[in-house]
């Protein structure tokens, strides 16, 4: 898509005035409210919340788009709480429940360290056997054989989990987590912060007031964060806008959260079920999460849920990031996507090549590894 000036956008988009005055709030560097995020939502063409969104990402990033040599580790798909949405969560008895060994763990970390990853994005479901010092040990492990390697382990969820079952404050555990090795967290398991949405996707686990906790705490500690939002089931548009909001909220107090990953649903295999986004909702959620969220710097569009050509699409929607390589995800693959389990660098590159971007490999805290220029 054509990267338009704000006096083009102004002009291109002349007949909508609300759009305009929208547009010129965001061009004035002002903060867009919630009744204009639903505007934009329900109403801006999609062009039009294109332009506005890249323009936007520009003024932050440039060309640059990033993407990182990583890999996904899902100790185990055996989880306690069998939330509505999720395909990968499997109770101990069903013939697709596993669980790695230590040294599985440690072999698919080596694996990626000896292709030049830079990071292990470690998650996986929750069972109702494993002790709290089973999390501790794994990063301990993976930290200890392979120290140059980041560890991005463990979600808001399962952080919350382990504070349940040990008895300790989200302080305490993350102290542990640190001095083990962690390095960051991801962003999973914050779905939509609407307690009406949780009560009927995932009634069981971590609620949203815990997610920002564990967040605000793993800020204050120093542990970048990532931040999500599940998208494409029961929500209203409105929810996801307060979802934003919240974690606009957090962010203005911290300034802890890294990157913002909005993940659209796949029904298959869920008890929830449902369909799939269209890829006009996805574009449109892409763009409305560079407006909204103008603290954070970085928008992911993630390969995995978008797929390959909307990811690519994407780029020029105001995301600027694919996430990586990944070489395994089980998660979303659980869920029904068509996308590949992992790309090569040379696949990355080319993708964001072909979107009109300048390829950025980068490590976990955004900090340039190489240009393709
Ligand atoms: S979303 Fe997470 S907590 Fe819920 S069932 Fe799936 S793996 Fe378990």
């Amino acid at each position: 898509m054509e990267v338009l000036t704000a006096d083009d956008i102004l002009k291109v988009y002349r007949d909508d005035r609300e759009f305009l005055k929208i547009a010129e709030k965001v061009f004035q560097g002002k903060r867009i409210d919630e009744e204009e995020a639903l505007y934009l939502y329900e109403r801006a063409d999609l062009t039009a919340l294109g332009h506005l969104a890249e323009w936007l990402n520009r003024k932050k990033n440039g060309s640059f788009a990033y993407f990182i040599v990583n890999r996904q580790i899902n100790p185990t798909n055996v989880c306690m709480y069998q939330c509505d949405f999720c395909a990968f969560g499997v109770k101990r008895s069903d013939p697709k429940a596993y669980e790695m060994t230590l040294e599985e763990i440690l072999r698919k970390v080596r694996e990626t360290y000896e292709m030049g990853g830079r990071e292990v994005h470690i998650v996986g479901g929750i069972p109702s056997n494993w002790p709290y010092e089973k999390y501790i040990e794994i990063v301990r492990e993976v930290k200890k054989a392979f120290p140059d390697i980041v560890v991005k382990a463990w979600t808001a969820v399962e952080i919350h989990h382990m504070a349940k079952i040990s008895g300790k404050s989200y302080e305490e555990v993350l102290k542990e987590l640190m001095d083990a090795g962690l390095d960051a967290i991801p962003g999973g398991g914050a779905e939509i912060f609407s307690e009406r949405v949780r009560r009927i996707i995932a009634p069981y686990k971590a609620s949203a007031r815990d997610y920002l906790e564990v967040h605000r705490t793993a800020h204050r500690l120093g542990i970048p964060t990532n931040a999500t939002m599940l998208y494409g089931h029961v929500e209203t548009l409105r929810e996801r806008i307060e979802h934003l909001s919240e974690l606009r909220k957090l962010q203005d107090e911290t300034g802890g959260f890294q990157v913002f990953i909005p993940l659209a649903y796949w029904p298959e295999g869920t008890r929830l079920g449902g369909t799939r986004t269209s890829s006009v909702d996805d574009l449109k959620t892409i763009a409305l999460s560079r407006i909204f969220l103008d603290n954070f710097d970085h928008i992911k569009a993630y390969w995995v849920t978008l797929g390959e050509k909307v990811a690519q699409i994407a780029l020029n929607f105001g995301a600027d990031d694919l996430d990586g390589t990944i070489e395994e995800e089980r998660i979303v693959h659980s869920a029904g996507t068509k996308s590949a389990y992992g790309h090569s660098v040379d696949r990355l590159v080319n993708m964001i090549k072909k979107a009109g971007k300048v390829p950025v490999e980068r490590d976990t805290f955004y900090n340039v590894v190489r240009i393709f220029s």
